[in-house]
């Protein structure tokens, strides 16, 4: 019990000094996501985990632990949009069921040849569309903390495992929030990479111009471990970033400027709070997370700053035009005919193509197609498609100004915390429309997303209910570009001083009784 909620160090440590072999961690972790109840995984083959396992165990034996890469042996869960060898790739749609990759997504094959374990699928939103894992195909995904709300979405499968023990790391997929929102909702940490910093090669596409994957895990160390194995360029994806390899855990535990020190590490470091993000759109329990956020950052001898992001409610409309744009065109490959649901009841191609398509796609994926289409047809496609592009590069400038007076940007992650399993987030500007309001819920996390920069949600805080669970909530940072491991480092500084992200969920909040 203890060894499943452990740091990706820890366990490393525990497999080092022979503790535990790699087998026995992957039995540990494929027993608990066999018993789970809160629908965190999709697809679970323990025979190909334990080979896995027993090859790392091999490598581990004949290396010393010097030699080892830190990440050999170590457990890993991957959102069900990155493909996989053996294990079924669905994203969440009936239409992929059963459906079985030939290859491994590029970040999938690097983690794998680091030496680490598959786990499995996490479950996740159809085509990771939503921001609550209510649009699985499958099921919804419970948090943890509170069994009857949603985990956040779209990478709500992941962020589960992660919460409940079930995987000490996950990857996750970030379109618009994906990887952010579900850890902040289930007090992880997670982090989407600058967009090109990770291949897209395997990535089941959603928007391909912002789809960016990442890794989710419990301390910002774990992420930094993670992300240097998963980055690195791939030919393979024509938007892949030529750059030389990074370790981004170099900077960790280093002051940040000149001026820092060590009771003040972060001295010199001047750090955005958005206006816009820190607006009575966030329900008071956020508000008060972050600002006690904020308040250990400034502790640490961070500058906190206001600035300005005056097209912060622009990325809205922009995102929802272009992200359903892209996905009506990528996935127009989904037809039936060569993989994926085919229709019984089809007369001719005609009705072949549209019988698969209706039978298997969700609601949510349907309605963003036919918005896709509206937007990109003839007559439409300048006044909604090439206007949200250009809106898009205002929201980026806006990010570009921002960042000539500070580091980084700081703010929530969403305006509200897990909401309740089929009811929405509680916003004002969406009152009866719960759909609406998810889309609305984005606010904050879409912006870094039509940036293509790197962003991140570490635990900071929680809403206390009466007498009720617990529910936790991420602080949002955002970066300039490449800037992921400085980023990375002033998370774990502040993971130093604070204890949010060592918190676990009580057996009882799972909805297990003890
Ligand atoms: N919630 C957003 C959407 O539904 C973002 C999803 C994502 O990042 N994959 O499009």
């Amino acid at each position: 019990m203890e060894l499943r909620f452990s740091s990706l160090s820890d366990l490393r440590r525990a497999l080092d000094c022979g503790m535990v072999s790699v087998e026995e961690l992957a039995q540990d972790y494929l027993r608990a996501l066999q018993e789970d109840t809160l629908g965190a995984g999709l697809s679970v083959i323990p025979e190909l985990t334990l080979a896995q396992a027993r090859e790392a165990q091999r490598r581990l034996e004949k290396t010393s632990p010097e030699q080892r890469s830190p990440l050999l042996g170590l457990p890993v869960i991957h959102k069900d949009v990155l493909v996989t060898k053996g294990w079924p790739t669905t994203a969440g749609s009936r239409i992929l069921e059963d459906y079985q990759s030939p290859f491994n997504a590029h970040a999938v094959e690097q983690l794998q040849a680091a030496g680490m374990v598959c786990l499995g699928k996490a479950n996740c939103d159809e085509f990771a569309m939503g921001s609550s894992n209510e649009h699985s195909a499958y099921q919804p995904a419970h948090n943890p903390w509170d069994s009857e709300r949603i985990s956040g979405g779209s990478s709500g499968g992941s962020a589960v495992a992660v919460a409940a023990g079930l995987a000490p790391a996950a990857t996750g997929t970030d379109t618009g929030g994906s990887i952010r929102q579900p850890a902040s909702m289930c007090g992880i940490t997670g982090i989407k990479p600058t967009y090109g910093r990770v291949s897209r090669w395997g990535l089941i596409a959603y928007a391909s111009i912002l789809d960016q994957a990442g890794p989710m895990a419990r301390t910002a160390k774990d992420c930094a471990l993670l992300l240097s194995a998963m980055a690195g360029f791939d030919p393979k994806d024509s938007t892949s970033l030529d750059r030389t390899p990074e370790d981004f855990t170099r900077l960790l535990g280093r002051p940040m400027t000149d001026l820092a020190s060590v009771e003040q590490p972060l001295k010199g470091l001047r750090l955005g709070m958005p206006k816009q993000y820190f607006s009575n759109q966030i329900s008071p329990a956020v508000a008060h997370a972050i600002e006690a956020g904020l308040e250990v950052l400034r502790g640490l001898g961070a500058e906190t700053l206001m600035v300005d992001l005056p097209r912060t409610d622009l990325s809205l409309p922009a995102y929802y035009v272009i992200a359903p744009a892209e996905a009506s065109s990528n996935l127009s490959r989904f037809d039936g005919v060569r993989y994926g649901h085919r229709s019984n009841n089809a007369t001719d191609l005609e009705s072949l193509y549209c019988l698969s398509r209706s039978e298997a796609f969700g609601p949510e994926v349907r309605r963003r197609i036919l918005l896709g289409s509206y937007v990109l047809s003839h007559g439409y496609y300048d006044a909604y498609y090439l206007q949200a592009q250009k809106v898009r590069r205002l929201v980026a400038m806006d990010f570009d100004r921002a960042f000539e007076g500070c580091d980084f940007l700081v703010g929530p992650v969403s305006p509200v915390t897990a909401w309740r399993l089929g009811e929405g987030p509680a916003l004002e500007a969406a009152k009866d429309n719960p759909l609406l309001a998810e889309y609305l819920s984005d606010v904050f996390t879409l912006g870094a997303s039509l940036a293509g920069l790197p962003a991140m949600s570490m635990p900071c805080g929680f809403e206390q209910h009466q007498a009720g669970p617990r529910l936790p909530i991420g602080l949002q940072l955002i970066g300039p570009r490449f800037e992921e491991a400085r980023m990375l480092a002033l998370a774990h500084h502040f993971q130093m001083a604070t204890d949010f992200h060592e918190q676990t969920p009580s057996p009882r909040a799972q909805g297990v009784q003890p």
